[in-house]
């Protein structure tokens, strides 16, 4: 039943999937949910450890090159205090402020969905799972609009086995390399407010945000180092930041390798 949802996901080609696939996908995580969870059951004597050469930091960085929607502010942090205190200790603190949806961040599924989980409700469960890699990014060198396909997913499955239940699976664009380079990122010349007001009617579409934040689960997006990943077997952690009636946030994704 999950696999037909993601099939189905995956499978809607229109041209408001298109914009999608231009603003936003690059490389988009989705959670798909199921029975199984990954296995991280430890003895209670036998602390769960680590390799730390194995773990690949999927997450750019927030700062002033965070790339946002052309209509949203861009990341802010301010220092309140740096440097030596009268008492001669040095002390440092800062304030920030950024759109919950920009750079590497979790959609809640409230983002789309009236009565859908806000982020401090999505499971941590829902946000760790094996990892299912597939790359499109051959087609996505040529044509900046193309999306994940089912034929893709057929493929996949063919050269790795199924794609288990619980699995995020990361649509690998290649368009990575791009960032923070927000036109070549964007996918367009003009700013992409203009592009998308172009086809109202598909703007305000976005069928699989809606089709699967209306699912109740949560999807990630501007995932970074995906060409580091192997199409099977790491396991990726995607943590947002809590934020109480929060449609979506930043988040620090992680994928250890096995
Ligand atoms: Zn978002």
């Amino acid at each position: 039943m999950q696999g037909w949802l993601l099939r189905f996901v995956l499978a809607y080609d229109s041209p408001a999937m298109i914009k999608i696939a231009k603003y936003s996908t690059f490389a988009i995580a989705l959670v798909m949910l199921g029975l199984l969870r990954p296995g991280f059951a430890a003895d209670s004597d036998t602390p769960v450890k680590t390799d730390t050469a194995k773990v690949i930091d999927l997450t750019y960085t927030f700062d002033a090159s965070t790339i946002y929607w052309p209509t949203e502010k861009g990341f802010v942090h301010q220092f309140e205090k740096n440097g030596d205190t009268p008492e001669h200790y040095f002390y440092s603190s800062a304030n920030y402020a950024a759109p919950e949806h920009g750079g590497t961040h979790t959609d809640a599924p409230r983002h789309f969905s009236r009565d859908g989980m806000t982020l401090d409700q999505v499971p941590l469960a829902d946000c760790i799972g094996p990892a299912a890699v597939i790359d499109f990014s051959a087609r996505a060198a040529r044509d900046r609009d193309a999306m994940l396909t089912v034929d893709d997913i057929k493929t996949y499955e063919a050269a790795y086995g199924p794609i288990p239940d619980g699995a995020i699976v990361v649509a690998r664009s290649g368009w990575g390399k791009y960032y923070p380079d927000k036109k070549r990122y964007m996918g367009t010349d003009k700013p992409a407010i203009d592009t998308a007001s172009m086809d109202p009617g598909n703007s305000k579409d976005f069928p699989v945000h809606r089709l699967w934040l209306g699912a109740n689960k949560p999807g990630f997006e501007n995932v970074a180092n995906a060409d580091k990943l192997p199409a099977k077997g790491a396991t990726i952690f995607c943590i947002p930041m809590k934020i109480g009636n929060g449609t979506g946030g930043p988040t620090r994704i992680f994928a250890v390798l096995p």
